[in-house]
């Protein structure tokens, strides 16, 4: 099957699935996943599966880059702070959202990631994704403040405060949180005082660096 055939009917899966936006499902609809996994898993791009991405990470399953992207519940023009860039999968499908007057600003801790999707981010044209290398507990503050953020690992000990305090009032953080076999799936909504809190069923992620070891 051709990748644009896998892609189709992978979308067509989601949408029986989840219950996410028309948008959403379009955005993994363009993006090509089979050029952010290794050679090696080129055939398994379009399961509905992670897949290891090298350095002990892996690229999350569509179906959960999909409902993150959905709950972060971006708009065009939106500027987002991703924490853990990987291959850079998850930026490119929120930065179809975004459009291009838009943008992503992802923080990722392991260099030889961050300079791999950096380059793989160039090819395929998404310019409007910024990375950096550095601990993403810190977030990014020079382009703060954020209409929404999202970790990409999971936090054991609760989403870190830079990175709320780098969101906007209204603005959405969606996390894995807590330690591993044990957590759960946080979306915020940042209030003048304080945050409100849903969770959304449990989840798999891979620790946040320097949480777990
Ligand atoms: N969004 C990615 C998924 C990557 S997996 C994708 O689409 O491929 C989680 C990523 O978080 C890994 O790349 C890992 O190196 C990174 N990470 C873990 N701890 C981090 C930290 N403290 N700061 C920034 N990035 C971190």
């Amino acid at each position: 099957m051709s990748s644009d055939a896998a892609r189709a009917r992978l979308v067509e899966r989601l949408r029986e699935r989840l219950d996410v936006d028309e948008a959403v499902l379009a955005a993994i609809g363009s993006v090509p996943r089979h050029e952010f996994v290794p050679d090696a898993t080129v055939e398994r791009a379009y399961a509905d599966r992670p897949l290891p991405i090298g350095a002990d990470q892996t690229i999350s399953a569509p179906h959960m880059v999909a409902l993150m992207a959905d709950l972060i519940d971006v708009s065009e023009g939106d500027r987002v702070l991703e924490i853990g860039t990987g291959c850079g999968y998850h930026a490119a499908v929120v930065a179809e959202l975004l459009g291009k007057s838009g943008a992503v600003y992802s923080v990722e801790y392991v260099a030889e990631l961050a300079a791999a999707a950096r380059r793989r981010l160039d090819r395929l044209g998404y310019d409007a994704v910024h990375v950096r290398v550095g601990d993403g507990r810190d977030g990014w503050s020079d382009h703060a403040p954020y209409d929404a953020a999202y970790l990409t690992c999971a936090a054991a000990d609760g989403i870190p405060e830079a990175i709320v305090d780098q969101t906007r009032v209204g603005g959405r953080v969606v996390a894995p949180v807590g330690r591993r076999g044990r957590q759960e799936l946080v979306r915020l909504v940042v209030r003048r005082h304080g945050t409100d809190r849903e969770r959304h069923g449990g989840v798999r992620f891979v620790p946040m660096i320097d949480d777990e070891g």
